[in-house]
């Protein structure tokens, strides 16, 4: 996600103002000159070589077949599981997270910028109402917990094996809440983001059960395969995360059927309003939905097309067939794999806002849906990145590194003013506030990794970044894998150093 820089920068700029200096070093907030000595143009590094795209690890496969009713906000739904045991235990039990339930209740409502903007016409209640589960073909019983009622624990009647699978069949509705959230509607379009029944992660650490927090992205989940057939009002679109198959038309009603391997969620966005355009880049197929005018249509297909094409030069290669980039009733960006949710509020496209978000929410594709982490305990393995790759593309596309410059000026100030805000390395839910998350997940991240290529220079710090991809493609990473790629590449330990900036500093 990109969290809403606007207010942050308005607040920082107030800081700013009254500040007389601050710590940003020796570079000024002018335009990128290629001859600094510290940072050197990237677009003489060479090009990122394709790697291998197989996956030789188990996965889950998600069917689902839903239905939106737009007039009584409801979505209908199967989902058919086959889950594998990847845990080295039997398990006596599978978890799930239903996160539509946090919206039964204002307290627990993840109201991702504030309750009141993001619920502009007050609490609107959504639930997951789990209607029956079957496990191997047999009824089954089922428990609902969690303070926020987002846990699904659904108990094996014979313990699974390492490696054995299970077939799950859920019934369930989702009550869509009014708003301009993950999981809402407002005007003309429907986000459906976290709103399925998913499996819970089981790892070293066991289960991840997580509340559905307001803090961060809240989720962590590994690869699956998906095929999902929605439908909707014949007169809606529907854009999601996936390629899609021919469109089937019966009584009114239309099914899109969408499908992907090796992703780690399934998101769509619906509406009767979108203007749709699709091109071509580097051999993927981009697809942009509007709310907007034709020439916006046009500047968002930009913005996709040169963000996908950037970060396949410096990174290595998307690596499905299909992107796509659609705007909705949201409040700035979220990324899904395959597919992200572009605020369709017209003040962002006045200025640079609205291109900053399609640029950020396209680098996750890279960072959180090919490479995963857990969002929960590690947020800056993705976010810092994100929030680093739009210096990327600027660097690369305007020769320019003043926005960073911006950033880094506001991460220094908020530390001089804040020494006790250091760690950026702990779970979302421990972050005080909006603020600090924000400035030290995204903005701190991303000085780290400036302050690292700077160190490393340009060609290490790519086969760096490129070794990493290449190496995580499609697992899930934690802070000692990019550590351990550094010390690689470079022949040196830079275990003190990230631990210096990761959690203290
Ligand atoms: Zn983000």
């Amino acid at each position: 996600m990109l969290k809403k820089l606007c207010k942050i920068i308005c607040i920082v700029t107030v800081i700013v103002l009254l500040t007389s200096s601050c710590g940003r070093g020796s570079e000024s907030a002018q335009t990128f000159n290629p001859s600094s000595p510290a940072i050197k143009s990237i677009n003489s590094i060479k090009p990122a070589v394709e790697s291998s795209t197989k996956v030789d690890f188990p996965k889950n496969i998600y069917k689902m077949d839903v239905n939106l009713d737009t007039k009584s906000k409801m979505l209908t739904g199967e989902e058919k599981l086959t889950y594998i045991n990847k845990s080295k235990i039997s398990l006596k039990e599978v978890y799930f997270h239903i996160y539509p339930n946090a919206y039964r209740e204002k307290e627990t409502t993840p109201a991702q910028f504030g309750f009141n903007e993001t619920f502009p016409e007050g609490f609107s209640e959504g639930n997951m109402n789990i209607k029956d589960i079957y496990v191997n073909g047999k009824v089954s019983d089922f428990e609902i917990s969690g303070k926020d009622k987002t846990i699904l624990r659904v108990p094996l009647k014979k313990e699974l094996k390492p490696g054995s699978k299970v077939n799950f069949n859920l019934n369930f509705t989702v009550k869509v809440p009014k708003g301009k959230d993950r999981l809402s509607y407002y005007n003309s379009s429907y986000n459906f983001g976290n709103w399925y029944p998913i499996a819970a992660e089981y790892d070293d650490k066991g289960w991840h059960l997580d509340s559905y927090y307001s803090m961060g992205d809240p989720f962590y989940s590994t690869v699956s395969d998906y095929k999902v057939n929605i439908t909707v009002p014949k007169d809606y679109v529907v854009a999601a995360t996936g390629e899609s198959a021919r469109e089937k038309l019966k009584k009114g009603l239309k099914t899109y059927s969408f499908s992907e391997s090796n992703v780690r969620d399934f998101a769509f966005t619906t509406s009767n309003k979108f203007k749709v355009k699709e091109e071509k880049v580097d051999g993927i197929n981009i697809k942009c939905y509007s709310l907007g005018t034709d020439k916006e249509l046009s500047e968002q297909m930009n913005y996709a097309t040169n963000s996908i094409k950037i970060f396949n030069r410096f990174y290595g290669k998307y690596p499905y067939k299909t992107y796509s980039v659609a705007e909705s009733s949201f409040l700035t960006g979220m990324e899904y794999p395959g597919i992200v949710f572009i605020s369709d509020n017209p003040v962002y496209k006045k200025g640079g806002y609205y291109e900053a978000i399609v640029v950020h929410e396209t680098a996750h594709q890279w960072w959180y849906g090919v490479i995963g982490d857990d969002e929960v305990n590690e947020a800056w393995l993705d976010e810092s990145f994100a929030c680093y790759s739009e210096n990327i593309y600027n660097e690369s596309i305007k020769n320019s590194r003043e926005y960073f410059l911006q950033l880094k000026d506001y991460y220094y100030i908020y530390s001089k003013n804040n020494p006790d805000k250091k760690v950026m390395l702990k779970p979302v839910q421990d972050f005080k506030d909006d603020m600090e998350y924000s400035i030290l997940v995204y903005y701190k991240g991303a000085v780290m990794l400036d302050d690292f290529r700077e160190k490393v220079g340009n060609e290490n710090f790519f086969k760096i970044i490129q070794t990493y991809y290449n190496r995580y493609k499609y697992k899930v990473t934690r802070t000692e894998d990019f550590i351990k790629v550094s010390n690689e590449i470079t022949g040196k330990d830079w275990n003190e150093y990230f631990n210096k900036w990761l959690k203290g500093e």
